[in-house]
């Protein structure tokens, strides 16, 4: 079920429970900002997701009200993800699904990473 982007943030969602550690991921990646874990169901031979450690429920929260240096930080975050992983010269993708149109289902943000194969014009 898609969610509304602008609800208030829930700790209890399942990628607040992967950040606290309280359930399992299997991680590729983590810093101050940021960690990167495998998707549970891949939509690609690479399908990683990046998350923010702050506790923002969508791309249009974290947009509006993460500070520039929280910002940066997980940006360039998702970009050594990628690098670190090898995918820059074969190439990969970036998704932000966000809210009930996007098709958003997490209420943390989260940044999907495809790689892996050429992705054609649009993943659906
Ligand atoms: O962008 P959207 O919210 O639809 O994507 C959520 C993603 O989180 C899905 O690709 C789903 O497979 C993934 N997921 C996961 N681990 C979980 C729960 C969901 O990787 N425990």
């Amino acid at each position: 079920m898609p969610i509304d982007a602008t609800q208030a943030y829930d700790d209890q969602n399942i990628f607040a429970k992967i950040l606290r550690d309280e359930i399992p991921a299997k991680r590729v990646y983590e810093d101050q900002w940021a960690i990167a874990f495998h998707d549970i169901n891949p939509q690609a031979p690479t399908h990683i997701l990046v998350i923010p450690r702050g506790p923002y429920v969508s791309w249009d929260d974290f947009s509006a009200n993460a500070s520039g240096e929280t910002i940066a930080g997980f940006v360039r975050a998702v970009g050594t993800v990628a690098r670190d992983m090898g995918l820059v010269a074969p190439g990969y993708r970036l998704l932000a699904n966000t809210g009930g149109h996007g098709g958003q289902e997490v209420p943390h943000l989260h940044v999907h990473l495809f790689a892996g194969q050429p992705l054609g014009p649009m993943l659906a």
